[in-house]
């Protein structure tokens, strides 16, 4: 029997918990994910302030236009007025200083002719109480502004500052160890023999993983044979979680998974029904966490999109959902599926009417790195999905964006 990819995911998922907080400079916390939530340390603004530049007046002095009113002193922000705005009488402010006690009205400059010490206020000005920010009007002490498990925009950053934290306490970054395994496999940029491949999958998943906001250990490419996998696999010590790439078949030379067993690994081994990415392996080693990904590229890319993303996002304690599934209509008519759930590698753009048409690439091999480089979604097609036409609506998962940016 093969799992489905939910089930698959759940009994990933289900041994990961968020990792412990450690405090940051809010200058460095843009990405990471908080672990406590962000109470404001102050009101903002801390009293009632202008929201223009013009003259603070009483309402009552303004109910009737035009009115001629006696300009009694200046205020700027930074300025703390002590001078009462009594009847009949104006101060001049500017944007974000505080209003002078008396006045509750701000009238704007562009509606005021100024003489010597009078201002006088032209008809259809605005009216009593406007261009005022009260008191907390944009946060108060103690409110909670930001909820633990979001990840840190930059606009959530100004208002971590704003509410006056110069630290912020954030999941630590899940360290996620990297194995590539196989004989024909060579760094990037080293000679190359002529029966050998570049070594992708460590990489892509390195920057995945860096994308996801984690940080990744490089372990480099293990020989298919028991000695050299037993040293590499030893490097894993420290991670939160190894993931391995290849040697994850049936095969006489997949020997991860008895690699992983010698050193008492507790493994399941998975078929999972997905194309690309059948097999899959999952477990602990001591207790680290064992992910056993293909070695296909395509295969690789797309079972870390859908296994390993989730766990770091669970490691991060991350509450806020990475862009999820969305519906576009088929650019092209799709035949039955099997009892595989499909992952169609496709271009999405924009049909007549403003909605995302996704068309899939005529090739889906998955060792087609072109094409997932280039695909902007992948199609979901659920096991055993009938026929469909071009136009059709279909769930599509869109490669862009945080972490599904592979
Ligand atoms: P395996 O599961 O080891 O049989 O690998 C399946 C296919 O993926 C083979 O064609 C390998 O050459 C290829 N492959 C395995 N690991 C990598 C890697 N790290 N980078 C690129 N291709 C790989
Ligand atoms: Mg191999």
């Amino acid at each position: 029997m093969m799992l489905s990819v939910a089930e698959a995911l759940a009994r990933i998922l289900a041994p990961f918990s968020p990792l412990a907080g450690e405090v940051v400079g809010i200058d460095r916390a843009v990405g990471r994910v908080l672990a406590e939530p962000v109470a404001a340390r102050l009101s903002q603004p801390p009293a009632a302030v202008s929201a223009m530049d013009g003259y603070a007046v009483r309402g009552t002095d303004i109910a009737r236009l035009p009115a001629k009113l006696k300009v009694i002193g200046t205020i700027a922000a930074g300025m703390s007025p002590e001078m009462p705005v009594n009847a009949g009488e104006a101060a001049r402010i500017f944007t974000g200083a505080i209003l002078p006690p008396g006045a509750d009205t701000v009238v704007i400059q562009e509606n005021c002719a100024r003489d010597g010490d009078v201002v006088s206020v032209g008809e259809g000005s605005n009216k009593p109480g406007q261009h005022v920010r009260a008191a907390g009007n944009d946060f108060r002490l103690g409110e909670i502004g930001l909820s633990a498990g979001r990840q840190l925009t930059a606009r959530d950053i100004a208002f971590a500052a704003a509410m006056n934290w110069p630290n912020l306490t954030v999941t630590r970054r899940p360290r996620i160890a990297l194995l590539s395994t196989g004989d024909e496999l060579q760094h990037p940029g080293e000679p190359l023999g002529p029966a050998q491949i570049v070594a992708s999958n460590g990489i892509g998943l390195a920057a995945l993983v860096t994308a996801c906001g984690g940080e990744s250990i490089n372990l480099g490419i293990a020989r298919d044979n028991m000695a050299d996998l037993n040293r590499a696999l030893d490097g894993a010590r420290g991670a939160d979680v190894l993931v391995t790439t290849g040697g994850a078949s049936v095969g006489e030379l997949d020997l991860i998974q008895r690699a992983l067993q010698e050193k008492g690994a507790d493994l399941d081994f998975w078929k999972i029904a997905m194309r690309p990415g059948k097999p899959v392996m999952f477990g602990t080693l001591d207790k680290l966490p064992v992910l056993g990904l293909p070695g296909n590229p395509v295969s690789a890319l797309v079972t870390a999109t859908l296994f390993l993303r989730p766990i770091v996002e669970r490691l991060l304690g991350r509450t806020d959902a990475e862009t999820g599934p969305s519906m576009a209509r088929l650019g092209t008519a799709l035949k039955a599926n099997d009892q595989r759930q499909d992952y169609l590698r496709a271009t999405v753009g924009r049909g007549p009417d403003g909605g995302l048409v996704a068309t899939p690439f005529a090739k889906q091999d998955s060792a087609m790195l072109s094409l997932i480089a280039k695909a902007d979604a992948l199609i979901i097609r659920p096991p055993h999905a009938p026929a469909a036409n071009a136009g059709d609506l279909t769930e599509i998962l869109p490669l862009a964006g945080g972490c599904l940016s592979i």
